[in-house]
């Protein structure tokens, strides 16, 4: 006698004859219900429809030959249930379960629940659990320290809007989520802990786009005592490693790559795609790209950083900060896979009259550097081990080596294009109560709309 439980995906009934597909997050079997061997079975078969929720009890039985399904794991047998318990029943479902990728996006948030339990689905998250359990593995053998790093924190700049936190206890101050542990995991690096990654939480408030979230997942990385070389290694040997173990195709370490420069003359894009046949998702082309240029351009009086402001120059680039600044190239590295680009980082500053200079580049004032990064050129005075890192995107991983196309499709519970979750309602207005304690008051929506559209 064996026990089952799990969802009904399909209900066949052939008259006599009932057979159930019954469902569990560690497959399906087949269970049989006849009108005459086994009545009680049978009764409350017909009750049964898509989704409710069962207890069976029956007997394993092989299947007869003609009935056999070679595609299904468990093809050969089927259950033939001697009592079945009704343990929940379901209504009708907002959309079917199979093929999910035809139905609305929207609807689809708004019962996520019910989307997750699509094969497609739940193999998706899955795999994302079995990529991080590997991603961590290797990264373990390798001697890195997984270390967390606070959400509240202060703002970064990465480039982004931040999101921010109202504090109570400071009323007018403001945590903010963090746009990558950036500043963090180099004072790991002067903590000496040498090896540091994290899968870390990022939060960024941009306009958003296909493939972005507000918040998302990077394998964040950092080393001591290497160079841009040793990061490129470490990333290549990890990722490849972690790929193949889900069975995606890549070529084997070395990566090519290639320089900005070489890049932009060959391909004419900063994200090539090294694929000879476009339209299959496989196999992944990975490609480094290096010797970026330390700026972007200007904007106004001030250079913009290409990565971010704590990137170092290449050394002999230097002098050219002082004399011309446009043409200073960089430690910076960027991984492109199949067009997308999936990772960047660079080897950093480790010396605080550098990062100054720096600083005074990007418009940055000696008082607001003191005030805002007073921890990290401090820190550097107590001894910094030159250090370096890369931070990958977990989701446009995944998106890449499951063929999906939004990275949606891999998070259990994404934000839609407008950073709304529909299913809880997020955003959503809070209380009188909590604005009060946390001295805030809000602006109506009215009065700040009307003020934009004044004519300037
Ligand atoms: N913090 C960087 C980013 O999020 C990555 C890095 O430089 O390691 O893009």
């Amino acid at each position: 006698m064996v026990r089952l439980a799990g969802w009904i995906t399909r209900r066949r009934d052939h008259g006599k004859l009932v057979f159930l597909d019954l469902r569990d997050a560690s497959g399906m079997v087949q269970v049989t219900c006849h009108a005459t061997t086994t009545k009680d079975a049978w009764t409350t078969a017909q009750e049964v429809r898509p989704e409710y929720v069962l207890r069976v009890e029956g007997k394993v039985a092989a299947r007869p030959k003609a009935m056999v399904n070679p595609k299904l794991p468990t093809g050969e047998i089927e259950i033939l249930a001697t009592r079945i318990e009704i343990l929940s029943p379901a209504a009708e479902l907002p959309f079917p379960l199979e093929e999910t990728a035809k139905v609305g996006e929207e609807i689809r948030l708004r019962y996520r629940y019910l989307d997750l339990r699509s094969s497609r689905m739940q193999r998706n998250i899955k795999t994302r659990d079995r990529f991080l359990t590997q991603l961590r593995r290797e990264l373990h053998a390798c001697g890195f320290v997984e270390i967390e790093t606070p959400i509240l924190t202060r703002s970064t700049p990465e480039g982004a809007r931040d999101y921010l936190v109202p504090s109570r206890q400071r009323p007018g101050s403001f945590y903010a989520l963090p746009q990558s542990p950036q500043q963090y995991k180099q004072l790991l690096m002067v903590a000496g802990f040498e090896r540091y990654f994290q899968l870390a939480r990022c939060f960024r408030d941009e306009d958003l786009r296909a493939d972005r979230q507000p918040e998302f997942t990077q394998l964040d990385i950092e080393m001591s005592f290497v160079t841009q070389e040793d990061i490129l290694s470490l990333t290549e040997r990890v990722l490849y490693r972690a790929c193949k173990a889900q069975k995606w195709q890549l070529p084997k370490p070395p990566w090519p790559r290639l320089s900005y420069a070489t890049v932009m003359k060959r391909y004419g894009t900063e994200q090539p795609d090294l694929r000879k046949e476009k339209k299959k998702p496989y196999p992944l082309e990975p490609l480094f790209i290096t010797d970026f240029p330390l700026f972007e351009g200007k904007e106004g009086k001030y250079w913009q950083p290409s990565h971010h402001m704590f990137t170092a120059p290449r050394p002999e680039d230097i002098p050219l900060l002082k004399t011309n600044p446009s043409k200073v190239r960089s430690l910076q590295h960027d991984l492109v896979i199949n067009g997308v680009e999936v990772g960047g980082g660079s080897v950093r500053i480790a010396e605080a009259g550098l990062q100054r200079e720096i600083f005074q580049l990007v418009g940055i004032s000696a008082r607001e550097a003191e005030e805002k990064f007073g921890h990290l050129l401090r820190a550097f005075t107590f001894g910094v081990p030159p250090h370096g890192g890369i931070a990958l995107g977990i989701e446009r991983l995944l998106q890449l080596g499951l063929g999906e196309k939004s990275i949606r499709e891999v998070i259990a519970f994404p934000k839609n294009h407008i950073g709304v979750d529909p299913m809880m309602g997020t955003p959503a207005p809070v209380n009188p109560q909590q604005l009060r304690e946390l001295g805030l008051r809000l602006a109506s929506f009215r009065k700040v709309r009307n003020k934009k559209k004044k004519p300037r």
